[in-house]
């Protein structure tokens, strides 16, 4: 088990860390003797040292239903070992991820570096020279859980999910923490300066600054013009609001020259992922081509089970 302990520190460590993590995002897990660790859905990897957060799955019964396209791959949990795993432990949506790349130590973080190359129309050609060296592999975008990982081939260490994230594998746990940081150092796009500005005019009843950095006039209105990545929608609905076109009371306003306006009633969860929206979009340039989620693709996000469970889970809304 002391494999499982020191991921349960690696966990806390990246998921305390709001450029890799944000609230109950990402997951990470390890193969011992035959079960598949990971972390469960909508628990919070930087709370992995306080609380259960890893469910426990048989490994070799869960590989040979994905094997068959088996339905019950979606939840897995027909999978759980309940006699290993703590109650009320759902897998992570990710889980058939985890099982089926062949290293023992899979770490998928919602980096913003990573992102701030992934939500671009060519960010497979950007990210292809800072990669050189690793094996690495784009991903298109696929709604996350079981399709998701059936558009993967295993043979890479790193995977680049577009409009998602970032998955890196290891057989062991320093390989492991070591590929997250090459990847996080090697895709790093500089914060854009922002013109500063005086509050007055920006600043309204019911909302305060989010811990995060001053947007570009551009940053600002890629925030606004529609959804990034998954937990983006899922956290905050159809996105960040201009301030030049603010309607109702929406979770984020986002104005240049400020950090994103987020209204004070936001939940933890929805308050990180606002801060994130604020870190992805000051790492974006004005000639950056942005891809964001078609109407089908936010459906198949907001109709999806998974989804809601997560949705619906304490500290999320
Ligand atoms: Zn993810």
């Amino acid at each position: 088990m002391d494999d499982l302990v020191a991921l349960a520190r690696v966990s806390a460590e990246i998921g305390s860390n709001r450029l890799l993590i944000q609230a109950a995002g990402g997951n990470t897990s390890v193969k011992v003797g035959g079960v598949l660790w990971v972390k469960a859905s909508g628990r919070w990897l930087a709370k992995a040292l306080e609380e259960p957060i890893f469910a426990a799955l048989d490994l070799s019964r869960l590989t040979g239903a994905m094997a068959l396209g088996d339905p019950a791959c979606e939840t897995c949990d027909a999978f759980v070992r309940a006699d290993l795993s703590g109650s009320g432990l759902r897998p992570s949506v990710e889980t058939t991820l985890h099982a089926g790349l062949p290293q023992r130590f899979v770490l998928h973080v919602h980096c913003v570096e990573t992102i701030a190359n992934a939500v671009l129309e060519d960010g497979a050609s950007r990210v292809a020279p800072l990669l050189d060296g690793l094996r690495w592999a784009w991903v298109p975008y696929t709604r996350p859980g079981f399709p998701l990982f059936q558009t993967i081939t295993p043979g890479a260490d790193v995977y680049v999910f577009a409009n998602h994230g970032l998955v890196v594998a290891a057989d062991t746990l320093e390989a492991a923490v070591a590929l997250l940081a090459t990847v996080g150092r090697r895709l790093a796009r500089p914060v854009q300066a922002a013109p500063t500005r005086p509050a007055h005019g920006v600043e309204r009843a019911g909302y305060r600054f989010a811990d995060a950095p001053a947007l570009t006039p551009h940053g600002a209105r890629f925030a606004a013009a529609g959804t990034l990545y998954p937990d983006h929608l899922v956290f905050l609905g159809s996105g960040a609001a201009h301030i030049d076109s603010v309607v109702g009371a929406p979770p984020v306003i986002v104005a240049p020259g400020f950090p994103p306006l987020v209204r004070e009633d936001l939940a933890p969860a929805p308050l990180a992922l606002a801060r994130c929206l604020g870190d992805v979009a000051a790492r974006l340039t004005p000639d950056d081509r942005v891809r964001y989620f078609t109407a089908q693709q936010e459906y198949e996000l907001t109709h999806w089970d998974a989804e809601i469970y997560r949705h619906s889970l304490p500290g999320s809304e």
